[in-house]
């Protein structure tokens, strides 16, 4: 990886081989030159001495003297100086002939030294001492080895320790290469080395080539922004700026762009370093890919209904905020749809979960479409109508939609007219067709409340108040509302004790036949003693019945109430069949024929004496569950009929399945009659189609003589209604019947001859 050529080797060798030289020449030198220049400084102090002596002698004898042989022995024999060299002395005369000589003839090289010999004034000959250097010569040899030897020793110790102790470091460094390398390789995370001359990718680990996808040779040598490596080239200029001034980045936000072409969320560092004596930039970026996408999808499951996809509850409230403070700004209105199924619990508890699942999510699409889409079909859209919505799903079956830019109610109106209509369209669920509906209450924003919690609780009052309207429609919320949430909660609380103690109790609606103008049979409404607000009417607890459940302990009583007032009059001579409304919640029940026939069983009334009202919604329901109760409930030999017809959008042909007697027209259409030619014609075509079904009718609700005559006319076979009586309890009920047939002895009373109730 990191590579240098070291200049240090080399130069501890050449200084430890100067050094080495120095001392292998300097030590014999040195010694020569030291021994040198003592042999010459003794033997010029003897010449000199000995010239001076001899001087002395050749003064005594001027002519004589160099005939003295003996004499001049004896002057040459005397030693001055020690030496350890061979040496000779002789005495010469001015023409260096010798006159006399000591010793032998030396070996060379010789070192000659001279001192003059003087007779007045004049120099007559010398004193000459020599010495052999052979010796000395010898000597020096064994010092220039001994030199040597220290040489090799002194360059041994420069040149090996250091050398040694660098190449120690060297391995070390080595080492921590190699291991640069290891960890650079092994490193989970891509990196990649770039020189910053020219921007050039010098190299790449094995992640880089894991992740992106390209081999070491694809992008060795060329630049990140030629392979395309990143994604945004204004974030890499702006690392890269960075880079200079900081000479480091850290957790940079880049995607990365694979060879495949993916994207990858990358966090990078980048930090300059000098590799190879260069200037290079090393990038390490880690793969977040996974973690973002696990960040977006825990934000999503923070905000968004996973069943639905659509916002939820705490994204619904941002957008609400979000919407109440724009449209301040802006001088505009907020609208809070509150939006509630009207049958969902039944699809759920009759269908199942998976079921009710999927018409959740049908009604999103729907509540989805309305709102995204331009609708071609027929009305608008909330687009079209220049209105930015949000539609969120708070649980179970409550949706919102958050309307902004509004600038007058009727704007409002108008989209929660369209929902309603679009959502009382059937659901196709798993080739079931139903009917749901909703109710949904309205809340404006600032009108209604400037605080959120408070625009939504009323919203949610609205609803309520939507729902306990018969359902399948939309309430504005008004000032008295919150208080019915309130009492609503008390209503519950208090329903629960209403059966322990007795509360509720029967009237009795009679039935006209207007064939032969005979009471027929009466209907059993309950009533509800409530030792707070009196008598309360069935429209304002029935749901609440439903809603908790209580219907069915509730129904339960209605039904044997009812069979026993049945079977008395019967005992007293007053043959009537009694009608029991019948709620769709108690067909989910399971025990429901179980407690028919055992009621039947213990109160002795006949089957046919008896007549249950069920809802249409319980027929558009058409769960195979319903379907076979109904059929149970009828091979028994109890009469059906299916109550208040008309109200729920389902078609005479639809009832055709179900072991149905008889229609009773709701009096909605009733009303009409002789007041509007369009009700009018529907009573007449109901009672046409279902004559046609052979199925009889009872016309509710009947009020007026009109009415009354326009049925007789048109073979309605009954009538009910305030026109013939109001509900009555039993023992009122039968003073009316007394009073009715009071007199009548044509037979043509409803009591057996002889009897009265
Ligand atoms: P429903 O079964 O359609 O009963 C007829 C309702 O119309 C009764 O209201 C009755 O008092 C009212 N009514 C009858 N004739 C006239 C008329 O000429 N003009 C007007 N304006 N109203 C008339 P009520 O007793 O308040 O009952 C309301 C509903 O409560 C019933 O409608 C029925 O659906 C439900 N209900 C009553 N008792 C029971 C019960 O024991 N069980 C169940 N599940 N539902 C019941
Ligand atoms: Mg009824
Ligand atoms: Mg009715």
């Amino acid at each position: 990886m990191v590579k240098r050529q070291d200049p240090f080797p080399r130069t501890i060798g050449r200084v430890a081989t100067v050094i080495a030289v120095i001392v292998a020449l300097c030590l014999p030198a040195g010694f020569f030159g030291l021994s040198y220049q003592y042999q010459v400084g003794a033997m010029r102090a003897e010449a000199r001495y000995s010239a001076a002596q001899t001087t002395q002698y050749i003064v005594l004898n001027p002519e004589m003297w160099r005939f003295q042989v003996l004499r001049l022995n004896e002057m040459l024999g005397k030693d001055l100086t020690e030496t350890t060299l061979p040496e000779q002395r002789r005495i010469v005369d001015a023409s260096s002939q010798a006159v006399a000589a000591s010793g032998e003839k030396l070996a060379p090289p010789v070192l000659a030294i001279r001192a003059p010999l003087f007779d007045a004034g004049k120099t007559v000959g010398y004193f000459e001492v020599s010495r052999s250097l052979r010796p000395l010569l010898l000597e020096t040899g064994l010092v220039a080895l001994l030199g040597m030897a220290l040489a090799a020793a002194v360059f041994g110790v420069l040149k090996i320790l250091p050398l040694r102790a660098l190449n120690r470091a060297l391995d070390s460094l080595r080492q921590s290469e190699q291991l640069f390398s290891k960890a650079f390789h092994a490193s989970p995370d891509p990196v990649m080395i770039c020189r910053v001359r020219d921007g050039r990718i010098l190299n790449v680990n094995d992640s880089f080539v894991r992740l992106t996808g390209y081999a070491p040779s694809e992008v060795l040598g060329r630049t990140p922004s030629e392979v395309a490596l990143w994604a945004n080239e204004e974030n890499m200029a702006r690392a890269k700026e960075q880079l200079r001034s900081d000479r480091a980045v850290h957790n940079l936000d880049m995607t990365l762009v694979t060879k495949s072409g993916e994207h990858r969320d990358m966090l990078v560092s980048s930090e300059m370093a000098e590799i190879n004596d260069e200037d290079c930039v090393l990038t390490v970026a880690r793969d977040v890919t996974e973690q973002k996408r696990a960040e977006q999808r825990m934000a999503y499951l923070a905000n968004y209904d996973h069943l639905t996809g659509l916002p939820n509850r705490a994204l619904f409230h941002d957008r609400l905020a979000g919407a109440m403070q724009r449209a301040q700004r802006a001088e505009h209105l907020v609208g809070l749809l509150y939006l509630d199924l009207d049958r969902f619990k039944q699809v759920n508890d009759s269908l199942g979960h998976p079921i009710g699942d999927q018409l959740l999510k049908q009604v999103a699409e729907r509540l989805q479409r309305y709102v995204r889409l331009s609708d071609t079909v027929a009305l608008p859209s909330a687009r079209d109508e220049g209105v930015s919505t949000t539609v969120a799903r708070l649980g179970g079956d409550e949706f919102t939609i958050v309307l902004e830019d509004i600038k007058h109610i009727d704007e409002i109106t108008r989209i929660a007219q369209r929902i309603v209509l679009d959502l009382a369209e059937p659901f196709d669920l798993d080739g079931h067709q139903i009917f749901v509906g909703a109710s949904i209450g309205i809340a404006v924003y600032p009108f209604d409340d400037v605080d959120l919690d408070n625009l939504i609780r009323n919203a949610d009052a609205a609803m309520y108040r939507a729902k306990a309207l018969g359902r399948n429609n939309f309430q504005f919320y008004t000032d008295d509302l919150n208080a019915n949430a309130e009492q609503r909660l008390l209503l519950e609380t208090e329903l629960h004790q209403a059966l322990d103690r007795d509360q509720f109790e029967l009237v009795y609606q009679p039935k006209l036949n207007l064939r032969t103008d005979l009471i027929t049979g009466v209907e059993a409404l309950l009533r509800w003693n409530s030792p707070r607000n009196g008598l309360v009417s069935p429209a304002d607890f029935i749901p609440s019945l439903e809603e908790t459940g209580l219907i069915v302990p509730v129904g339960a009583w209605v039904l044997r109430t009812a069979c026993e007032q049945a079977a008395a009059w019967t005992r007293a001579g007053l043959d009537l069949t009694m009608a029991v409304n019948l709620s769709a919640r108690q067909f989910r029940d399971a025990g429901l024929t179980g407690v028919i026939q055992s009621t039947l069983v213990d109160t002795g009334l006949p089957a046919n004496q008896l007549e249950l009202e069920v809802t249409e919604s319980l027929l558009m329901e058409d769960s195979a569950g319903s379907q076979a109760t109904l059929t149970r409930i009828k091979q028994m030999g109890i009469h059906i009929s299916v109550d208040d017809f008309g109200t729920g959008y389902s078609s005479l042909a639809y009832l055709k399945r179900f072991p149905l007697d008889t229609l009773k027209i709701d009096r909605a259409f009733v009303k009409d009659i002789g007041v509007d030619a369009d009700g009018t014609a529907i009573v007449r075509a109901v009672l046409a189609l279902a004559h046609s079904l052979r199925l009889t009718v009872v016309a509710e609700g009947v009020e007026t003589i009109e009415q009354l005559r326009f049925l007789r006319e048109t073979q309605c076979e009954q009538a009910q209604g305030y026109f013939i009586s109001r509900p009555m309890d039993a023992a009122a009920f039968v003073a009316w019947m007394e009073a009715r047939y009071a007199g009548q002895t044509d037979g043509m009373t409803p009591f057996r001859a002889g009897s009265q109730a």
